[in-house]
């Protein structure tokens, strides 16, 4: 309350901003804006409603009426040159008619999750992504793909190699001046290894805003691409026979300051927790797949052959194995998830491995033997909504309602594409987020 009065005396005092960009993100990870003037936001805060009927997996016809509650701790100036004059960002919860909570919205599920970890147990969760992305000619090349049947390289030069004026670096350099614009802490930005490829780092954070993070990086490096007449697209696998886009999640666990992943001598310079947390993960890997891998499109990024895994398995180096053990100290150890994709939603991802890593049922025989079995993720989304669909650890993070309309979702876009993919990504694969 401290907070919302001090950023709300900023807003009253600040001259230039004008107006508030609210966001929420609906069940699917897709982000999603209303601007307020910022004279009526400031006198209506406390009852800003929206038509939830219109948000795909949000409420049905009968209860469209959603409120807003939004979430002062989160505040971000946007840069103007991109985003237009006097504007400001910030994140809201999505509420019940009755003020309640909505259940299908996951922001709001981390957020309790991580209050809670933090005031029983004093526990933090740090998580720092690594979101890859590709760059296509044209301002709009996903929505003109069922046209074109191709999209368009801008460059053609691979992992580190671009030269300052190459167009895919100058698309870099706009968008991380845009990250440091907005508070984020920048650590390196590269091209990646497929043509046109790239991928910008920053700092790790606590989870929420790591999550808040993801959405805002995805809006800013649209937003840039647009700007220079491209298309920034995250989606899985938008070309076969190069490298597909992910979003390595970097995970660990604190407490009083203290990384509690890291011990020295331990296997690979982690701890009993951090190797307890990758076998919960690899233990439900099937039941929580659908979370990570998201869409149709996904499922084709995970090929080894392309540094995605395809294996239930956790290694320090091979790039198969769907959890890798970065090299670590006693600040950096940590675990990297390597099979999400950066069309999944960031809250419902998080929220989902936090769960798994403190409480997933564990390996009934010996870890050890477990995870030098070769085990394989499910190759194709039907699969993975079935998994999802019947799993009993699943309804009880999530619960049964959000289980079945998120697996409802997946399984609607699942069929609007042909059972037999192909060698060729359909335009049907193509989502929005
Ligand atoms: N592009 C690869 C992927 O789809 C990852 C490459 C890397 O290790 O950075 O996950
Ligand atoms: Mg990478
Ligand atoms: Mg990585």
């Amino acid at each position: 309350d401290k907070l919302r009065e001090e950023r709300t005396r900023y807003l009253t005092d600040e001259k230039r901003i004008k107006a508030v960009t609210v966001c929420f993100t609906d069940l699917e990870g897709r982000l999603h804006m209303l601007d307020y003037d910022k004279k009526f936001l400031l006198k209506s805060a406390d009852n800003l409603t929206f038509d939830g009927s219109s948000i795909r997996g949000f409420s049905a016809q009968a209860e469209s009426d959603l409120r807003l509650n939004v979430d002062w701790s989160s505040f971000y100036w946007l840069p103007s040159d991109i985003f237009g004059p006097g504007k400001v960002l910030v994140f809201s919860e999505v509420l019940e008619r009755d003020g309640s909570s909505y259940a299908s919205d996951m922001r709001g599920v981390l957020k309790r999750l991580t209050g809670q970890m933090f005031q029983k147990d004093g526990l933090i969760c740090h998580a720092a992504p690594e979101i890859e992305g590709f760059l296509f000619k044209g301002r709009d090349a996903e929505r003109h793909y069922h046209e074109t049947n191709q999209f368009e390289f801008i460059s053609t030069g691979g992992y580190y190699h671009s030269l300052p004026g190459d167009s895919l670096r100058s698309f870099i350099d706009h968008a991380a001046e845009a990250q440091r614009a907005m508070g984020f802490q920048n650590e390196k930005d590269h091209p990646e290894v497929a043509p046109s490829q790239f991928e910008m780092n920053f700092s790790y954070s606590e989870a929420l805003i790591s999550a808040d993070q993801i959405q805002l990086y995805k809006l800013l490096c649209r937003q840039v691409a647009a700007q220079l007449g491209l298309t920034a697209s995250f989606l899985p696998k938008p070309m076969m026979g190069v490298n597909g886009n992910g979003m390595h999640m970097n995970l660990s666990l604190s407490k009083g300051g203290k990384n509690l992943f890291f011990e020295k001598g331990g296997q690979d310079g982690l701890s009993q927790l951090g190797w307890d947390t990758i076998d919960r993960i690899l233990n439900n890997a099937n039941d929580i797949c659908l979370v990570l891998n998201s869409s149709v499109n996904a499922y084709r990024r995970l090929d080894p052959h392309y540094e995605a895994p395809n294996q239930i398995k956790a290694s320090p180096n091979n790039r198969g194995a769907m959890v890798r053990i970065p090299f670590g100290n006693e600040r950096s150890a940590r675990i990297e998830v390597r099979s999400v994709a950066p069309d999944a939603n960031p809250y419902l991802v998080l929220y989902t491995l936090l769960r798994t890593a403190l409480e997933g049922p564990a390996p009934q025989e010996d870890a050890e033997t477990k995870r030098s079995r070769t085990r394989f993720l499910p190759d194709n989304i039907f699969d993975a909504v079935r998994l999802f669909k019947g799993s009993q650890f699943i309804s009880q993070i999530l619960g049964e309602v959000v289980q079945g309309k998120y697996a409802e979702l997946k399984q609607s876009s699942a069929e609007r594409c042909p059972k037999q993919l192909g060698t060729r990504v359909k335009a049907a694969e193509i989502q929005f987020h």
